[in-house]
């Protein structure tokens, strides 16, 4: 199979890029900067890798059986409303340019599949509801980011088969939340963040690659699929399990106006949670190697 890639340069994509090749398929990394993506993808280990700028994307995407669509701007920064409109630009500006590199794709050659990512953050957050893919969307601006996203990336042609990754907080080494965490639990100075009762509805790296490589080979993978472990935890106990695989305590909370004060609105991406379980992924008989957070924390940091 060949596999167009956007934001393969990023935490999740290298992942994926990986697992890809691992498997034989020929991938094409579809990025902004072909230096950069040179420099995470060095031909001695990735010989045959296609690294593509503009205005390449599109003879990428034309002939490629799938596509699998991660690009976006980080979230986890202090967001001022330029950035919350590039958070937001950025998604759907990418997605658009794919679906419509895929629609102008002669027919007989069209990819075939679709793996979008979107986020937890769709449903909004609370402390005492849980949300599966039949769940509502909330009215936050996250919430309004992942309905635009999820909307531009479903205007591809209907005979494409389209699955809407529904991310929650991906765990693994070298980036993502843990990158952020673990310095501040070895220096002693680790705890939870804001109350602490939020939840937090996690997924080992692994296992979210391994999701997606199933909906890009297996056509019962369609429509909305949360990409989330089966066991969310409160954000308290993420705090303690993280302290004892760690051997270093969990002792010192982090109070909802210091995090303000360093990320200001975008602190709600950290102190409002939701409970997301996958019922889709349940369904169709995914086989997590991680459904519990204590196990996933040892496999990534001991
Ligand atoms: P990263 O931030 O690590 O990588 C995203 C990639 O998107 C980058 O490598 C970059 O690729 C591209 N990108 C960055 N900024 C922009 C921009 N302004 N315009 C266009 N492209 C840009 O993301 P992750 O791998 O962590 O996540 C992948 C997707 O999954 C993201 O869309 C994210 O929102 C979503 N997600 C991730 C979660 C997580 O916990 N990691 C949780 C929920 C959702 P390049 O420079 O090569 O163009």
């Amino acid at each position: 199979m060949i596999v167009s890639v956007t934001g393969a340069t990023g935490f999740i994509g290298r992942r994926l890029v990986q697992r890809l090749r691992a498997d034989n398929h020929d991938v094409h990394v579809l990025t902004r900067s072909r230096s950069r993506a040179e420099l995470i993808f060095p031909v001695k280990d990735y010989p045959g890798l296609v690294i593509a700028e503009e205005p390449k994307w599109r003879d990428c995407i034309q002939k490629s059986n799938a596509v699998v669509n991660l690009a976006g701007m980080p979230i986890s920064t202090r967001w001022s409303s330029e950035i919350k409109k590039e958070i937001k630009d950025s998604r759907i500006r990418v997605t658009s340019k794919v679906v419509d590199y895929i629609n102008a794709s002669p027919g007989e050659n069209r990819p075939t599949v679709l793996v979008s990512a979107t986020a937890v953050g769709y449903y909004g957050s609370s402390e005492t509801r849980v949300f599966d893919e039949r769940s509502p969307s909330g009215n936050d601006y996250l919430a309004e980011v992942c309905r635009e996203w999820e909307a531009t990336a479903l205007t591809v042609n209907k005979d494409v088969r389209v699955a809407l990754i529904r991310i929650g907080v991906v765990l693994g080494k070298d980036g993502g939340a843990l990158a952020k965490m673990v310095p501040l639990f070895m220096m002693f100075a680790g705890g939870p963040l804001g109350s602490g009762q939020q939840w937090f509805s996690w997924i080992h790296v692994d296992d979210l690659v391994n999701l997606i490589y199933e909906a890009l080979i297996n056509p019962s993978y369609k429509g909305v699929i949360n990409g989330t472990a089966p066991n969310p935890v409160r954000l308290a106990e993420l705090c303690q399990q993280l302290g004892e695989v760690l051997g270093r305590p969990s002792w010192l909370p982090v109070p909802d106006f210091a995090l303000k004060a360093v990320l200001g609105e975008g602190a709600c991406v950290v102190l409002d949670g939701q409970k997301v379980v996958p019922a889709k992924a349940r369904e169709l008989g995914f086989p997590f190697k991680y459904p519990y957070v204590k196990d996933a924390l040892k496999a990534i940091l001991l």
